[in-house]
């Protein structure tokens, strides 16, 4: 598989163009609709990359 999706909701570049992210050597992808949720809401995107700490912790109720 050499089409590269939207690592937070899967979008592929077909569909919305993607930008590239570099983590720990890894190269990602996110779109800019998810883009926000990195900046805003990283927690959101912890489960979705292995490794990553956000500073910033979720709130106590968030599911
Ligand atoms: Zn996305």
């Amino acid at each position: 598989m050499t089409e590269s999706t939207c690592l937070n909701c899967d979008t592929s570049e077909q569909e919305r163009p993607l930008i590239t992210l570099k983590f720990q050597k890894t190269e990602l992808y996110i779109c800019p609709q998810c883009l926000p949720v990195l900046i805003h809401k990283p927690y959101q995107l912890a489960e979705k990359l292995p490794g990553f700490v956000p500073s910033e912790n979720p709130p106590p109720d968030d599911h």
